[in-house]
């Protein structure tokens, strides 16, 4: 049987884009500002007003694209297409509606689609954090959807 999938290797230095609703970005600040030692061994990105708080809060080097509702989850998630961000911790807000929902959707649907590891809740990104994969290289499996939509 043909295989349909492979291979590629994430660094040890991952990259990570931060992002959290208005609502969540104390507790993302705070969780940053617990885990900066490990956080600051990594590429950091995040969402405009995200990125913009975790440079004033913390001393962490954090790249910032647009705000999330004037595009930056769009941006985030066309880098992971791009292969350049492979890493995401992403505090949402579970009760407010957000304007630029269609957008957080086709994240999180980007992610699961190139199996980047992506934390939305607060215990899950502990758990990411503190994986011996997160010190080291790892072997993220792609799967190539396209010869699995050819054969169907
Ligand atoms: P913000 O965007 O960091 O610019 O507030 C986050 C989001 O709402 O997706």
């Amino acid at each position: 049987m043909e295989k349909d999938f492979e291979f590629i290797t994430m660094p040890k230095e991952k990259n990570i884009a931060l992002i959290a609703h208005d609502n969540r970005k104390k507790d993302l600040i705070n969780w940053a500002k617990n885990n900066i030692n490990k956080l600051k061994d990594h590429r950091l990105c995040g969402t405009g007003t995200t990125a913009k708080r975790l440079i004033e809060t913390t001393n962490l080097k954090v790249v910032a694209y647009k705000s999330g509702p004037l595009g930056g989850d769009q941006q985030i998630g066309a880098r992971i297409v791009e292969g350049e961000i492979n890493f995401i911790i992403f505090f949402w807000d579970p009760l407010a509606s957000q304007p630029h929902d269609p957008d957080v959707k086709a994240l999180l649907r980007i992610a699961v689609l190139y199996n980047i590891p992506i934390a939305t809740n607060e215990a899950t990104a502990d758990f990411l954090l503190t994986s011996p994969l997160i010190e080291r290289e790892y072997e993220r499996k792609m799967i190539d959807y396209s010869k699995r939509v050819m054969k169907n």
